[in-house]
């Protein structure tokens, strides 16, 4: 218990504690099945349990709480099962609160399951120019590319961030299958996650289909890249806590040297260290959720809690390997699978010495946030 939560959320936890046990690590763990499968029986377990909509907007049945979503983030991490596809039902990303027509026809479809958007923010290294629209006769013509848009091949529209001339970034919406939009290439990353590198020629696309007004589009990333933050920062304290039951039952074991690990000095102060990690990181990511459940601005607290919980798991990780020895290496070994995906967290959603660079800016050269 990171520390006191309302009656309520502690019957919360407690239902999220037996959907992952009873069902998530089960469905996780069976091989045998379709992934497809898995997926719809998580989907309804999840539905049964009051999980699926809540990261949704209210109006579609979510609106959970910063503190509800972490305390949820943080039991299935504790249960690694947060990665499972089919827990959450589809965010609205940067498209919560658009009005008509994206609200009809890309927002209610993306929460109804029917469509998938995909978020298109990063240039790669050797773009001449970023993506860029000129806004003619109510119509945007884009040009440019997009280096690392997760699911962006199967996506049915990407939400890409675009200079618009003379009126600054946009986020606009741009459907997969329009003319002038290229799926060069597609790659895996170590997470086991997929990617694709697009491109965009002479892309028309209504003006309408700006989300908000030009000029808000980096604004708006930012917040959808702040909530994915928070979230990643809430599913790495549970991993953490995960990986530590996980090396507290090795370390207890019989061990062929005669004594099991846990007896030996040098084992327990590795093993402190990593509770000590997890117990701070898990501090800042409850504090940083009750700040903003308050209405207070946790842009700060949200890259300090992104870096410091990504940053730790990974730490937290990479020592349970060393104490468990080559046998966490094994391929399979979940240890191993673990130490793959956290290693993404550092890089996506950005990367955590941009975001120092960004803590530093707002205390040095703007004089604002609290840490
Ligand atoms: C699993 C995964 C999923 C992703 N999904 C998406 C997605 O859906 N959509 C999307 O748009 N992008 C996505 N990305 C891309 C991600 O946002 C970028 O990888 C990240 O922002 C870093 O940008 P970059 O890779 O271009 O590295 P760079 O910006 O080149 O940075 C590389 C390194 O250089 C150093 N560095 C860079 N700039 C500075 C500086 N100014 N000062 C000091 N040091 C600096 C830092 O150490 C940094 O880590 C994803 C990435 C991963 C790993």
């Amino acid at each position: 218990m990171p520390d006191w939560l309302p009656q309520e959320t502690v019957a919360l936890r407690d239902r999220v504690t037996t959907l992952a046990h009873d069902v998530l690590v089960p469905l996780r763990d069976d091989s045998s099945l379709d992934p497809g499968d898995r997926a719809a029986r998580i989907r309804e377990a999840s539905k049964q349990a009051g999980v699926f909509s809540m990261a949704q907007p209210e109006e579609f049945g979510g609106g959970a709480t910063l503190l509800e979503l972490t305390v949820v983030r943080d039991t299935l991490g504790a249960h690694n099962v947060c990665h499972l596809p089919g827990i959450f039902g589809p965010g609205p990303g940067v498209l919560g609160g658009v009005g008509e027509p994206l609200r009809s026809r890309y927002l209610a479809p993306v929460l109804a399951g029917e469509k998938r958007g995909a978020f298109g923010f990063t240039e790669p290294d050797d773009a001449e120019r970023p993506t860029s629209a000129r806004l003619d006769g109510g119509t945007l013509t884009v040009n440019g590319q997009k280096s690392y848009v997760t699911g962006g091949a199967d996506a049915d529209f990407i939400n890409v961030l675009v200079e618009v001339e003379g009126r600054g970034p946009a986020m606009v919406v741009i459907d997969r299958e329009a003319p002038g939009v290229d799926v060069v290439r597609t790659f895996g990353s170590v997470d086991g996650s997929r990617h694709a590198y697009m491109e965009f020629r002479d892309v028309r696309v209504p003006e309408t289909h700006i989300i908000g007004r030009p000029g808000e589009g980096l604004p708006r990333a930012m917040r959808q890249i702040g909530d994915t933050r928070l979230a990643m920062a809430a599913e790495s304290v549970g991993l953490a806590r995960w990986v530590i039951d996980f090396v507290t039952e090795h370390i207890a074991k019989p061990h062929r040297s005669g004594t099991p690990l846990a007896a030996r000095e040098g084992v327990r102060l590795r093993y402190a260290d990593m509770r000590i990690r997890a117990y701070a990181a898990r501090s800042m990511v409850y504090r940083t959720a009750r700040l903003g459940d308050a209405g207070e601005n946790i842009i700060n607290e949200g890259i300090a809690s992104k870096v410091f919980a990504t940053e730790a798991v990974g730490e937290i990780v990479d020592t349970g390997i060393q104490l468990v020895g080559g046998a966490a290496l094994r391929s399979g070994h979940p240890l191993e699978e673990l130490y793959r995906r956290v290693r993404s967290l550092r890089l996506a959603e950005g990367a955590s010495d941009i975001l120092r660079l960004n803590l530093a800016r707002g205390r040095l050269d703007l004089a604002k946030g609290r840490i």
